[in-house]
């Protein structure tokens, strides 16, 4: 039985652990949510496309604001209900991506992407999940402008929450991919693979969709198998993560390897191999002697890699 691995404070999952309570029984409230919205503890998260926009402040920045402070930004936004947080109303303010990136020339704003927010710590984490809720909502509108069953143009409802077809009055809901993320486990050994997409010497979790009809065991098994020709047996869920890149449910996993040989698909991947307990833990500190790295506290694969680096094979049990 290897010795145990202290690796400090467990960071926070981003995007995750969400403070707000979506009270959905309200979006189809047009009274109780023009009230929402205007009370003096609603507070606005601005976002067009992949831009967030924030707030520069004597202490750093701020990624919420006022009714007012929205209402003298844009005439022409997507109001979208996230929930409450106690008693305050938190909404979304959907702006065109191009309107967005425009206020990157106004000194007041700093206008970024949610990922660098997320892994810079620019603002509060807290803030993250309404962001990422606002974030994927606004793209799916964006890119459902028009009515998959008969072309015509749709029209938002439900405070963002549905678009309705006036011509065939089908009625069309925000969609989440489910992606499984996962670590095939060996002994004291997991599998690690890297991307052409990756930072420089960063090393991550396989990961890819969960197809319609499949499981996600299913589809641990698989994608293991398709980029790095493990063959896995058990799968054991640990965690998961909103990922807003666009609009994915990242479902982390730990599987257990049962064949050893590695075959990397290189349409998929650069490098596949595998890492001891004590380098996985090194590159998770930043103290790799070949300045390997793991994904950042901000990524799922952070967490389930650390999770068997502390837990050793009883993440399988
Ligand atoms: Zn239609």
């Amino acid at each position: 039985m290897p010795a145990p691995i202290d690796l400090g404070p467990k960071p926070v999952l981003a995007y995750a652990d969400s403070p707000l309570d979506r009270a959905a029984e309200k979006r189809g409230d047009d009274s109780a949510l023009a009230s929402l919205r205007q009370a003096q503890s609603c507070l606005h998260y601005v976002v067009g496309g992949d831009w967030v926009v924030l707030k520069k402040t004597s202490n750093g920045f701020d990624p919420a604001f006022s009714f007012s402070e929205v209402s003298a930004l844009a005439n022409d936004a997507w109001s979208l209900f996230l929930g409450l947080q106690g008693d305050a109303p938190r909404f979304g303010f959907g702006l065109e991506s191009q309107f967005a990136e425009s206020l990157k020339a106004r000194d007041e704003f700093f206008v970024t992407d949610l990922r660098s927010i997320a892994v810079q710590g620019l603002v509060p984490a807290e803030h993250l999940p309404a962001l990422a809720e606002t974030k994927s909502l606004i793209h799916w509108h964006l890119r459902h402008r028009f009515c998959a069953n008969c072309g015509a143009h749709t029209k938002i409802s439900q405070a963002g929450w549905r678009r309705d077809c006036p011509q065939c009055k089908a009625q069309h809901f925000p969609r989440t991919d489910p992606v499984a993320i996962m670590l095939a486990i060996d002994g004291d050994n997991c599998l690690l693979g890297r991307s052409g997409r990756f930072v420089a010497n960063s090393y991550s979790c396989l990961a890819g969709f969960i197809e319609p009809g499949e499981s996600m065991e299913e589809a641990v098994r698989r994608e293991t198998l398709e980029e790095a020709g493990i063959r896995c047996g058990r799968v054991r869920y640990l965690a998961s993560q909103p990922w807003p890149f666009p609009s994915s449910l990242m479902i982390g996993c730990h599987a257990e390897a049962i064949s050893r040989e590695i075959t990397i698909d290189r349409t998929e991947l650069e490098d596949a191999r595998w890492f001891s307990r004590d380098e996985a833990a090194a590159m998770l500190l930043r103290k790799h002697p070949q300045g390997l790295i793991t994904p950042p506290p901000s990524a799922i694969a952070h967490h389930i890699i650390r999770a068997w680096v502390e837990d050793g094979a009883a993440v399988l049990d």
